[in-house]
């Protein structure tokens, strides 16, 4: 006889509410990960004094940092997605991200000059990597790096590892919007500014990362507007398009969670025309007028829920 149960085990880390959901009553097991999510964390937050990011932080324009590999990988992968041309990604937004305060106390819209003056420190060729010494060197005195984006998907992705390792069939772990599984899961989607429990629809995976990132997770309103936490490296104010999310399918959710970015910056046209090329990333577009677009209805398994929602593939 089969045993259907699932076991969820909560906790907070890196600022979001943490969610484990295993097929057996294992505790050890959960404290197990979330240990691991801490550790990761430890590393590569900016919202703390000191981590490996904060140590190469401290010494911009100055010299540079030597890391643990896995950090120094993490960093040259995020560099990468950040000199695509025109590239929504920027793993130099740190100066930006620290100005505007989105999410955190006593934010506001920042000048306009202090806004051109901050991106001047972004600029992620300005990024120095030694791949011999492991080692970063961020060239002006004011940059930051800020891995914010995606290291929910890189803990994501080691969280995924060690289950597996552990001869873990089917578990899920959810990192405030980083979902990750092992085995089938149907997994719903948030309705976009409404209440925590209203869904869009459900989408079914196995194995994959699932990975959301959407305009309605953290802002304020300022002057009748609402101001989000995804930067526009391009402008330095939040992306302003068509979209109040987008959710990535993918093996990895290091990269679901560098694409839901760069989508973010590409809007839907363009991010259709983008996924054409990669079979191995999927994406669910959801826009301000209420269209839930699909990059691949042939291998999205995707249920709406919401009648106010039209469902449209890519190619309509
Ligand atoms: P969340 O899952 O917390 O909603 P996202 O994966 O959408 O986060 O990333 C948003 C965070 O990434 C911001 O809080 C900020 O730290 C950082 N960030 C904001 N804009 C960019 C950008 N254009 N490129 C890279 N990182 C960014
Ligand atoms: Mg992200």
């Amino acid at each position: 006889m089969s045993d259907n149960r699932v076991y969820s085990y909560s906790a907070v880390l890196m600022g979001s509410p943490i969610l484990l959901k295993l097929c057996s009553h294992d505790e050890a097991m959960a404290s197990r990960v979330f240990q691991l999510i801490k550790r990761y964390e430890d590393l590569l937050t900016v919202n703390r004094a000191e981590s490996q990011v904060m140590d190469i932080n401290h010494a911009a324009g100055r010299h540079p940092v030597t890391v643990s590999r896995p950090v120094f990988q993490l960093i040259q992968c995020a560099k990468a997605a950040s000199m695509v041309r025109d590239s929504a990604f920027n793993l130099a937004i740190g100066p930006l991200v620290k100005l505007w305060r989105i999410g955190f106390h006593g934010h506001s819209v920042p000048d306009a000059a202090d806004i051109r003056a901050r991106l001047a420190l972004t600029r992620p060729q300005e990024v120095i990597l030694d791949e011999t010494t492991c080692s970063v060197f961020l060239q002006q005195p004011g940059m930051e790096l800020d891995l914010g984006a995606i290291a929910k998907g890189y803990i994501a992705d080691r969280v995924r590892d060690y289950l597996r390792q552990q001869q873990v069939e089917k578990a899920l772990i959810n990192l405030g919007g980083n979902v990750h599984t092992l085995g089938e899961w149907a997994i719903g989607l948030k309705k976009p500014f409404a209440d925590a429990q209203a869904l869009i629809g459900s989408l079914t995976v196995n194995g994959q990362s699932v990975v959301t990132s959407g305009t309605y997770e953290r802002y304020f309103e300022q002057d009748g507007k609402r101001w989000h936490h995804i930067l526009d490296p391009r402008s330095g104010y939040p992306l302003d398009n068509e979209l109040d999310s987008v959710t990535v399918i993918s093996t990895d959710s290091l990269d679901g969670d560098i694409w839901t970015t760069l989508l973010f910056g590409l809007g839907v046209e363009k991010g259709c025309a983008a996924l054409r090329q990669r079979q191995d990333i999927d994406a669910i577009f959801v826009t301000k007028n209420r269209d839930i677009i699909l990059s691949s209805p042939q291998r999205l398994r995707f249920a709406p829920l919401d009648s106010g929602y039209q469902v449209i593939d890519c190619t309509a």
